[in-house]
């Protein structure tokens, strides 16, 4: 997957959109505004790889999150044998949404964050 990063030119402000692959540090750009040789450095690609790093696990994680969604009233059940101390009103309330799930379960259960989204991984993961 090729992504696309935006750097914005210190000399207009105007944002340049390059390809991640075609990125090495050290490199000049030119800005298609002002023309003038925009220095790539280390520490911008690292600020940037960090970004999208931030925006894939995001998205990740909304899909994640769709997936136990969509097909909940089928999933209750598992989520039922899987964790016995949730109660049917509980699992409503749940309702497939992930932050719930995590809250319930920590409440529930005792149990920390960690602890907490990692059985809901473990879960889904039988999905
Ligand atoms: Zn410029």
């Amino acid at each position: 997957m090729d992504d696309k990063i935006n750097i914005e030119c210190p000399h207009c402000s105007y944002v340049i959109t390059l390809s991640l692959s075609a990125l090495t540090p050290g490199m000049w750009c030119e800005c298609l505004n002002c023309h003038q040789k925009i220095r790539i450095t280390d520490q911008d690609i690292r600020h940037l790889l960090e970004a999208i790093k931030q925006k894939r696990g995001q998205r990740g994680s909304r899909m994640k999150s769709q997936k136990l969604r969509g097909k909940w009233d089928q999933i209750k059940g598992l989520a039922r044998e899987f964790w016995g101390e949730l109660t049917g009103d509980e699992l409503d309330f749940i309702a497939g949404q992930r932050e719930r799930l995590i809250g319930k379960l920590e409440e529930k259960y005792n149990i920390t964050r960690a602890e907490a989204e990692k059985q809901v991984e473990e879960f889904e993961r039988k999905l």
